[in-house]
């Protein structure tokens, strides 16, 4: 690969496989027309897999952010009540989405690093009649905090209200059974945990959300990202167009590959890379005298936030390990900037050479800026 190339090791994008860029570099293909179909039909069924659901399923060019829009704009109207769970900067950006479509946001809180809680989630919902879908983070990445969103769906649905999961950061890297959680609308992206390029954000549609957008009829907002139209497509053009737009052919072509790989692997196995990086990650940091962020028990493993060491310069650290270590980790989300810095360990990342290189370049750091380093432990 490329010399200069910086290892990513941060939520998204992440680095990727070899084959998966060589698919990608194919001939363009066209996006409609037999051959293509069954380079569709094919990404779609595997997806169904990956996401545990036998609702539909569309593949929408952009990034996980349109897919959103699209779950807002089409569920809700102007004026609509939603429920917003929010515990950081994924989370704040949802209410900021809702806000622009003229939703009247309501909140449900938890502080950074710490999970939402269903409890609260069904009174907001007591207190709010009215309210007409709850919208969650997964994975917050901001903080690494992965959401119950089981319970917070089981919540909703006491109250007949949809929900809509942001699970951009997660889906694919850790167990997400949209059937089995009964997950209305379900957003993911392929450049996360699918560790596929960017460009096209999958999105999952349950009955009871379509029962919500036939209710409200007409008026959705937009037309692209009217979900209403992407059924009509899959319905209507389904043997020679089923979506309403040109598709993004080659990183549909790669996802492909990407995702013949995960499946041949088989998920668990595919999961379980996220566990062991993660584990390996924590345990290098502590030794070296980090706190993390967020504790064991709502981490998820596809990211580590961590604290920098009292009195670091988590920018600096973060522009060593880029210049002289080639490794590019996240640092803090808005109010959290400066205070820590983040590790992604989807794609690539989970590989032992990449944790092996960040553990390597972070040690290097603290012995460079004359930090107390303890000498390597044998672990035998
Ligand atoms: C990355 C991320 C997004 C934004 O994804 P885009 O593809 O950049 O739109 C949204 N939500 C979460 C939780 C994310 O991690």
């Amino acid at each position: 690969m490329a010399g200069e190339h910086a290892r990513l090791l941060i939520p998204g994008p992440v680095d990727v496989d070899d084959n998966v860029l060589e698919a990608m570099a194919e001939p363009v293909r066209a996006h409609y027309g037999d051959d293509w179909l069954a380079i569709y039909n094919e990404v779609v069924d595997h997806l169904r897999q990956v996401f545990g659901t036998e609702n539909d399923l569309f593949l929408m060019p952009g990034p996980g952010t349109a897919a959103l829009d699209a779950a807002l704009g089409s569920l809700m109207r102007t004026g609509d009540k939603v429920l917003v769970a929010r515990n950081g900067f994924f989370g704040d950006r949802l209410a900021a989405m809702a806000r622009s479509y003229g939703l009247e946001v309501r909140h449900v809180s938890a502080p950074l690093g710490q999970p939402i809680e269903p409890g609260a989630v069904r009174r907001a919902l007591a207190a709010g009649p009215g309210i007409e879908a709850v919208a969650v983070v997964h994975l917050e990445t901001s903080t690494a905090v992965l959401n119950p969103v089981e319970r917070i769906a089981a919540a909703a649905h006491d109250f007949e209200v949809p929900i809509i999961v942001d699970a951009v950061s997660s889906l694919g890297g850790v167990p997400l059974p949209v059937d089995e959680w009964d997950i209305d609308v379900c957003v993911s992206v392929a450049n996360k945990c699918l560790a596929c390029p960017a460009g096209v954000a999958p999105i999952s549609v349950s009955q009871r959300a379509w029962d919500q957008m036939e209710r409200k009829g007409e008026r959705a907002h937009g037309w692209y990202l009217n979900l209403d139209v992407w059924k009509d497509f899959a319905d209507n053009w389904a043997s020679w167009h089923p979506y309403p737009t040109t598709q993004p052919t080659n990183v549909i072509y790669a996802l492909l590959i990407q995702l013949r790989c995960i499946m041949a692997e088989g998920l668990d196995a595919y999961y379980r890379r996220h566990v062991v990086a993660a584990q390996s990650v924590r345990d290098g940091l502590r030794r070296l005298g980090f706190e993390m962020f967020t504790p064991d028990a709502y981490a998820s493993p596809l990211l580590t936030a961590v604290r920098g060491l009292p009195g670091m310069d988590v920018e600096d650290l973060r522009r060593y390990l880029l210049e002289e270590w080639q490794v590019m980790v996240s640092g803090g989300l808005s109010e959290l900037r400066g205070k820590l810095f983040r590790v992604g360990h989807a794609g690539r990342a989970a590989s032992q050479e990449y944790v092996d290189q960040f553990l390597a370049g972070v040690e290097a750091y603290l012995r460079l800026r004359g930090y107390d380093v303890a000498p390597v432990q044998d672990e035998g």
